[in-house]
């Protein structure tokens, strides 16, 4: 783990993947320099803002400012908020509008929000006049941490999500860590499951700083942009080792296989966000190791204590409403993840910082697993 960063200096985190590389910039106040920015890569660019209608509501004003102050023209494209943004409808209008507005190959595209705008944005980028750039700006701490950075793009399938999309890099990442003053605790809880996620994956001594200065980043000091450029520094150097995830970067989906089939249980809706899906993944992955003996129960007891404390799920007793049965669980994990040979992957733990790809799980063990803790609710 790196030492603490000094306040008020912009982090620069480059990802080397040869001539699609690209800097991540994390600092206070970056928005305003966005403009500056677009204009030192791409001079002359129309740029088109592709947001939602709470972000757009909030930062698109200040993007749109910066942007003119340096001369670029801007369209923008307003979607709905939420997950079900993540569609092929909402997909095929972005990429209408896109070309509309005459967005062409020297043009850049901002994708101004969390998540599900980075996803679909990427994605409309990767596919109009087959593929144009794109610069990220995002504005939830999971998107900031996570999703922003290294190139997987895509929407929803009715059978499952991100089943349909692309890898397609950005240009340049701005993360801008005063745009999360605004958004609601919840949301800012649940992309904590991802920051707390690299120490847990990789980064032990990250995990340990993350237990003693939680609550500075969750004020917004210093501490913030630390943790952000740690996460940005792990995840840019995975990327850069497996960009296609034939390896390594499949370690990004601790906690994500269950995680995803609660997610789907709950329909995808406000009862249970990604990133709390992933803190109750992250958890039963620490308790199914503890269980194949490869590490103490008092790790996984260790994990979970401390997500529990940020306000984050570990057990399914803390899911709101009906909880789904194990059959229910083990055909959505089916879905998700192929079975190969009659056995599961799951991304298993031999201590905090030391997660493994392990594809040789039994799915009768899980089911045995998932059933007790569903009995303990
Ligand atoms: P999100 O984009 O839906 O944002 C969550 C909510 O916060 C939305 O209501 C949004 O309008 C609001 N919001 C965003 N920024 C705000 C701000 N600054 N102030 C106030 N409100 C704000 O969700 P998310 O949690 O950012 O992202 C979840 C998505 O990311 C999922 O679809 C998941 O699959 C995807 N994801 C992708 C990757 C990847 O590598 N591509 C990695 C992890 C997760």
């Amino acid at each position: 783990m790196t030492a603490p960063l000094r306040a008020g200096e912009p982090i620069i985190v480059n990802v080397a993947l040869g001539e699609r590389s690209y800097d991540i910039a994390i600092g206070r106040g970056l928005l305003g320099s966005l403009g500056t920015r677009i204009a030192a890569l791409r001079p002359g660019a129309k740029v088109a803002i592709v947001s939602d209608e709470n972000v757009a509501r909030r930062h698109l004003p200040a993007a749109e400012a910066a942007l003119n102050a340096a001369r670029l023209e801007s369209s923008r494209i307003i979607v709905p908020e939420g997950e079900a943004s993540k569609s092929m409808a909402v997909f095929e209008d972005v990429c209408e509008r896109l070309i509309a507005q005459r967005i062409e190959r020297n043009d850049l595209i901002v994708a101004l929000g969390g998540g599900v705008i980075g996803d679909l944005t990427g994605f409309a980028a990767s596919a109009v006049r087959r593929g144009l750039d794109f610069v990220q700006v995002p504005t939830t701490l999971l998107a900031q941490v996570d999703s922003s950075v290294g190139g997987k793009t895509g929407i929803n399938s009715r059978q499952g999500k991100n089943l349909i999309g692309a890898f397609h890099q950005p240009v340049l990442v701005i993360a801008d860590t005063a745009l999360l003053d605004t958004l609601p605790p919840r949301v800012f809880r649940a992309g904590y499951a991802e920051v707390a996620k690299f120490g847990l994956l990789g980064d032990a001594a990250f995990f340990s700083w993350l237990e003693a200065n939680w609550q500075d980043m969750f004020s917004g000091a210093a501490a913030r942009e630390h943790a952000i450029a740690v996460c940005c520094r792990g995840k840019a150097g995975i990327v850069a080792r497996d960009e296609r995830e034939t390896g390594e970067r499949a370690l990004l989906n601790l906690g994500h296989t269950f995680g995803h089939a609660f997610e789907a249980a709950a329909g995808y809706s406000d009862r249970l966000m990604h990133g709390e899906a992933v803190a109750l993944g992250i958890s039963l992955a620490f308790e199914f190791s503890a269980r194949k003996g490869l590490i103490a129960m008092a790790d996984a007891d260790r994990v979970k204590r401390h997500l529990a404390a940020v306000g984050l799920p570990t057990h399914v007793g803390d899911l709101a409403g009906t909880v789904p049965d194990a059959d229910h669980l083990m055909d959505l994990i089916a879905q998700d993840k192929k079975v190969r040979r009659g056995k599961l992957t799951f991304i298993l733990v031999r201590g905090v910082g030391a997660a493994f790809v392990e594809r040789d799980v039994d799915p009768a063990e899980v089911r045995v697993f998932l059933a007790e803790k569903i009995g303990k609710k």
